[in-house]
Parts: C-alpha cells; sequence; structure tokens
C-alpha cells in the first residue's frame, strides 16, 4: 500500500459500546472525519503501528479499519488498540498513530475465542514488526516529538483535537 506510512490524529470519540473493553481488548475509535480522509488504497483490516494519546508516551497499536455497522456497512471504521495498560479511560482526547504495516483483511469467526486469539496474534505480530529499525525510527517523527512542526502546512496551530492528515509519500 503505497500511502503507508499514514499519519493522522482526531478526537477519540464512542464506539458502537460492543463491548471490546469486556473482551480485554478495548479499541478507541476515530470520529467520521477522520475516517473520511483515509486514501482510496488503504483497504478494510488490520494494521500495525504507533500511538499517543495527548503528549503521553508512544506505545505500539494495532488498528482495524471495517465497515461500520451503525451506519448500515456503508461507512468505514477506524479502531485503535493501543498496546498499553491505561489507567483510565481517554474519551473526548486527541488520538495521534502512524499507520505502518498491514497484517491481514478482516475475517469472520465462529466463536469469540477465536476472534480474541486472532487478536492476540495481531497484537504479537505487531510487536514483532514494530522492532525493525525502519518502524522503530518513525517514533522520532515530528508528527510525535514536536506537535507544532508536524502538520503539512507551515503555520500549523498547536496541538488539539482538530484532524491531522500527513501521508507518508
Ligand atoms: P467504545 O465502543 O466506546 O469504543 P470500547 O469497549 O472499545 O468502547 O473501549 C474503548 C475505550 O477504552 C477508548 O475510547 C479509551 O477511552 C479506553 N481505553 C482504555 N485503554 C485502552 C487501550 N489500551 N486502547 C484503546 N482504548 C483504550
Ligand atoms: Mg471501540
Amino acid at each position: 500500500m503505497k500511502s503507508l506510512p499514514y499519519f493522522c490524529r482526531g478526537e477519540v470519540v464512542r464506539g458502537f459500546g460492543r463491548g471490546s473493553k469486556e473482551l480485554g481488548i478495548p479499541t478507541a475509535n476515530f470520529p467520521a472525519c477522520v475516517v473520511e480522509h483515509l486514501p482510496a488504497d488503504i483497504s478494510t483490516g488490520i494494521y500495525y503501528g504507533w500511538a499517543c494519546v495527548g503528549n503521553g508516551d508512544l506505545h505500539k497499536m494495532v488498528m482495524s479499519i471495517g465497515w461500520n455497522p451503525y451506519y448500515k456497512n456503508t461507512k468505514k471504521s477506524m479502531e485503535t488498540h493501543v498496546i498499553h495498560k491505561f489507567k483510565e479511560d481517554f474519551y473526548g482526547e486527541t488520538l495521534s498513530v502512524v499507520m505502518v504495516g498491514y497484517i491481514r483483511p478482516e475475517r469472520s469467526y465462529d466463536s469469540l475465542e477465536a476472534l480474541i486469539a486472532a487478536i492476540n496474534d495481531d497484537i504479537s505480530e505487531a510487536k514483532v514488526q514494530l522492532e525493525r529499525p525502519e518502524h522503530l525510527k518513525l517514533c522520532d517523527d515530528n508528527f510525535f516529538t514536536g506537535h507544532s512542526a508536524s502538520s503539512s502546512t507551515a503555520s500549523s496551530p498547536p496541538p488539539s483535537a482538530s484532524p491531522t492528515f500527513i501521508n507518508g509519500h
């Protein structure tokens, strides 16, 4: 996918209440305005990359891009599981991510156990892949380290929930 790595940020909004948290795998949802900016070549499926909440530390993440059941599967959703234990929820905070690589397409599962096992495999894969030097160096990108220099425009606003999209190429 030529749009990778793909940087974006936006406010964390409420999802569909599908109980991801109860499965031990909470997913922070992006609003429609972020999803609508996705380049056309970014297909649905599971991605890995880096994420930070507000001005917090950078963590590894896995992201699911799928068809949004709330809109009768006509719109996409982007849900990020940050591979870190947070003390509290962070609805309303700014989530900054870079999608780095693609793991697999969407799939349906016969059981909850099979789904959880697949997600845990994705998390293991993300952890390994992100140790590669070319992926580690994305952590030093201005997008994460100096928010003011992060936008594609010279006079970028200070960090806020305003969505930002930067194509890696
Ligand atoms: P929703 O349907 O509202 O997205 P989830 O059960 O998927 O509910 O939980 C997502 C929320 O959990 C996030 O919006 C965030 O506030 C919180 N959260 C806590 N820890 C994490 C984490 N490691 N990764 C993603 N979200 C997390
Ligand atoms: Mg969610």
